[in-house]
């Protein structure tokens, strides 16, 4: 990374509060890999320098903002892809135990060889489709906190993520853009999934000024045992 780079990381983690300091050599070292893996694979879209620190690293420390992420949590980063948000999330909070679970095999792949070059404990990289792990009494409601970044309209989304959240706890999906069509949408299915939307935070992110949304919804009741619907369904024909 440039001197630049880091510049630009340290300060806008600082509009979220977060002293990025002491974690800056992990930063190094996921930007290295990232673009290492990026020649010769599609892992990410986002491939320059500016876009990696703002629009990855800084756009996934935004979910702290939620307010939701401190202490020793059990925490689901659902559609990972390659460790966004939970991995720079569990870079600055080290103490939150991270499951990352993508569908792609070369993703967890990534992430697990991360972790483990980082010496980073408590991460568990998990290849396998949300719809499944749903059903495993190994995770379903056994987590604290589902996160999701650009994986699916809300109302798929919950389908993915609300199961596998303990009753008490919370799904908090990062969003690009005004949420409030998806989220009218999605009053249906977080209802039925057993889950209850807490609040939506709108801020500017640091440095590229575009509007970004988290959608905090608490799980208030059991999800049932008919969700979630087999792979792929939940998607193609979402709940509602
Ligand atoms: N969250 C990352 C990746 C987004 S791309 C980021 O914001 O950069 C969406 C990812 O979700 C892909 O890697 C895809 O493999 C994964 N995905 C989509 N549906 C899934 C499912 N049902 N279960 C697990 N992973 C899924």
């Amino acid at each position: 990374m440039t001197p630049d780079g880091r510049k630009l990381l340290l300060d806008s983690a600082m509009a979220f509060g977060v002293n990025l300091e002491p974690a800056l050599p992990r930063f190094e070292l996921l930007y290295e890999r990232l673009v290492e893996a990026s020649a010769t694979t599609n892992l990410t879209a986002i491939r320059d320098e500016r876009g990696i620190v703002l629009k990855h690293f800084v756009d996934s420390l935004s979910c702290l903002k939620s307010s939701k992420l401190e202490g020793p949590l059990r925490v689901i980063d659902v559609g990972t892809g390659a460790g966004f948000p939970g991995l720079p999330l569990k870079m600055v909070r080290p103490e939150l135990e991270m499951t990352f679970l993508d569908a792609t095999q070369k993703k967890i792949a990534f992430i697990e060889e991360v972790c483990r070059a980082m010496n980073l404990a408590q991460t568990h990289c998990i290849w396998g489709r949300a719809e499944e792990l749903g059903h495993n009494p190994a995770h379903r409601e056994t987590y604290d906190r589902a996160l999701s970044r650009a994986v699916s309209a809300l109302n798929t989304l919950s389908e993915l993520c609300l199961p596998l959240v303990k009753v008490g706890g919370f799904m908090i999906a990062q969003k690009s853009q005004r949420v409030e069509g998806e989220l009218e949408q999605a009053q249906a299915a977080i209802r039925k999934l057993g889950g209850t939307v807490q609040e939506v935070i709108s801020f500017k992110l640091p440095g590229l000024g575009e509007l970004r949304t988290l959608v905090v919804i608490e799980k208030t009741s059991p999800t049932p045992p008919a969700y979630p619907r087999r792979a792929g369904v939940p998607a193609k024909n979402p709940l509602s």
